[in-house]
């Protein structure tokens, strides 16, 4: 099909970071390219905007180390206007009116602050570190990797490198990869830490975006996935990007236009459309038809197939699984302008000190953890939840008045849907539940609630309504391990085509899962150079 002015080599529906990615990698192979998204910025998930008369904050995503040094350098992120400062210290664990831990930088402060609560635990930290690691290496070798999909001679290929690299690792790190790839969190630090409060700090991770208790089978992998990135070179350290996520999203936007991609906002997609067996371009919400031989989703695999891709396209069966995609991560977020910062109960002060810079989080024990998981899953939101608050203006003058301060919450763990016949749709379930999140930190931070100006309240379905985060699920499926690797989204769909000639998938429903990575939009776009440059499809 010779390209038009409303027809292109590729349109990519959605103008997250993934998306955009994808994009700026096609632009720069020469292929005409469209990103098509909803809403009036471009960004998705990883997006800033004013909240609160003069305060702004990120709305989504909130923490950068995931995003891949490759691409930044390639897309050339920085010369676009990105600047990633590293976080001042790791995290700080408030456990009660006298303890806290706080977690800075460096494997022998790590150790001093946990030898507060176990010398043990604190000679244990250099080889659990190092495990982690490992495991983390093994895993960044494998994101830019497309999964093996069938036994065709390439796939064959990947198949044979990936068994090499791992008979290649120590019988010790074999059994340590499948522990990690199928146990819980809970009993992968049992193992290493007797400490409950240091083993719930490190369990935090197995939980963040996972509706699930540290118990679950599976959490021990989202533990690891949230280490395998690194910020400025350091690996494991969580970054910020200054001005806030929407940073980055921005400058990929500035590196996809220069490229010569077409970005067009306020562009809702409403079908994709289909013909001879194969895609043939898309209808606009407004009715408008714009062609294309390629359509590559950067949206969940399961709202594509809910909402868009009519039935009757792809094989019954096939369009059920993908609406049978596991998603809902449990998650609630909000942003708060404050007029001073926390006063910590066992770190008092308003003053800025050290902890303030750090990823703050409220989950002092496994019990918490496990609690706040099984009173969502009865009651639909946790009485208790766990909350990362982040202070990032603390480190980032950009974001709020001189004097004052945005905080970024981040919640486990609330259901999806609530029971019936209670619903998200209902404000006073969203009031209620931000209370209970606001009194959870002040339980901490006693000054906490009075210092508040003002607040933005994001429930699962609001994540669902803006982003198109369907469920809620801030990963656009959860990270278990039926949908990890070659079984991302699906077995069968792993090498980002999906079941109909000409569409693809090009964001976190495909591997390596979400996060603010840019991995699915890079993968991606070289499997549909590929296919372009064979004459495939
Ligand atoms: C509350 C929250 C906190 C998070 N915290 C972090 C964090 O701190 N660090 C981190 O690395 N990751 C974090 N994540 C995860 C990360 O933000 C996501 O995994 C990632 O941003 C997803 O990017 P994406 O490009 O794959 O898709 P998205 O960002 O979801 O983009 C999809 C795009 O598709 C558009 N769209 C949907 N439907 C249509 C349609 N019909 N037509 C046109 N456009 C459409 C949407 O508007 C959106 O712009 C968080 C996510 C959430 C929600």
């Amino acid at each position: 099909m010779p390209t038009t002015a409303n027809s292109y080599d590729v349109l990519i529906l959605g103008a997250g970071h993934n998306g955009l990615v994808c994009a700026a990698y096609l632009a720069r192979a020469g292929l005409r390219v469209a990103l098509l998204e909803k809403n009036a910025v471009p960004g998705g998930a990883a997006l800033t905007e004013e909240f609160h008369p003069g305060f702004r904050n990120s709305v989504a995503a909130y923490t950068v180390s995931l995003l891949n040094p490759k691409i930044i350098a390639e897309l050339d992120l920085h010369g676009h206007g990105l600047s990633i400062v590293e976080r001042p210290v790791a995290n700080f664990w408030p456990v009660d009116a006298e303890r806290g831990l706080l977690f800075p930088y460096g494997m022998a402060a790590r150790q001093r602050a946990i030898a507060e609560f176990s010398r043990r635990d604190a000679e244990q930290l250099p080889q659990y570190d190092a495990v982690l690691e490992q495991a983390a290496a093994l895993l960044r070798d494998l994101v830019l990797l497309t999964p093996p999909n069938s036994l065709a001679p390439a796939d064959l290929l990947t198949w044979c490198k990936l068994a090499r690299r791992l008979l290649q690792c120590s019988r010790e790190q074999q059994r340590t990869l499948l522990e990690l790839f199928t146990s819980s969190a809970a009993d992968f630090l049992a193992r290493w830490f007797e400490s409950d409060v240091v083993r719930a700090a490190f369990a935090f991770d197995g939980v963040v975006g996972t509706f699930a208790s540290p118990h679950t089978p599976g959490t021990a992998y989202v533990l690891l996935h949230h280490c395998f990135g690194a910020v400025n070179g350091k690996s494991g350290v969580w970054g910020h990007a200054l001005g806030g996520m929407g940073a980055i999203t921005q400058a990929m936007a500035r590196a996809a236009e220069a490229a010569g991609a077409t970005l067009r906002l306020n562009a809702a997609v409403r079908t994709v459309l289909a013909e001879n067996g194969r895609v043939s371009g898309v209808v606009l919400a407004n009715g408008e038809i714009i062609h294309a031989r390629r359509v590559a989703a950067a949206l969940p695999p399961k709202l594509l197939f809910r909402d868009l891709l009519p039935r009757g396209v792809v094989p019954a069966a096939e369009h059920e699984r993908f609406t049978a995609i596991h998603s809902g991560s449990g998650t609630f977020r909000m942003n708060v302008a404050l007029s001073e910062l926390p006063d910590f109960r066992c770190r008092p002060g308003t003053a800025q000190q050290l902890h303030h810079g750090a990823g703050i989080v409220i989950g002092p024990s496994i019990g918490y953890l496990d609690r706040a998981y099984h009173s969502a899953a009865l009651q639909g939101w946790s009485d208790e939840p766990i909350v990362e608050l982040l202070l990032p203006s603390t480190f980032d003058a950009s974001l709020a008045p001189p004097g004052q301060h945005v905080a970024s919450l981040f919640v486990q763990h609330v259901m999806p849907q609530l029971p019936a016949p209670r619903s998200w749709h209902d404000p006073a379930e969203k009031a209620a539940f931000a209370e209970r999140v606001i009194a959870t930190v002040n339980q901490h931070a006693p000054n906490f609630r009075r210092s508040i100006l003002g607040q933005q309240v994001l429930s699962p379905l609001d994540l669902e309504q803006r982003f198109g985060l369907i469920d809620g699920d801030i990963f656009h499926g959860q990270l278990r391990l039926g949908q990890l690797f070659n079984s991302r989204p699906l077995l069968g769909a792993a090498n980002y085509r999906l079941p109909l000639k000409g569409l693809y998938l090009c964001a976190s429903g495909a591997h390596p899962g979400g996060g603010v990575t840019g991995v699915p939009g890079h993968n991606a776009a070289r499997e549909i150079v590929r296919d372009v440059e064979k004459g495939r499809f």
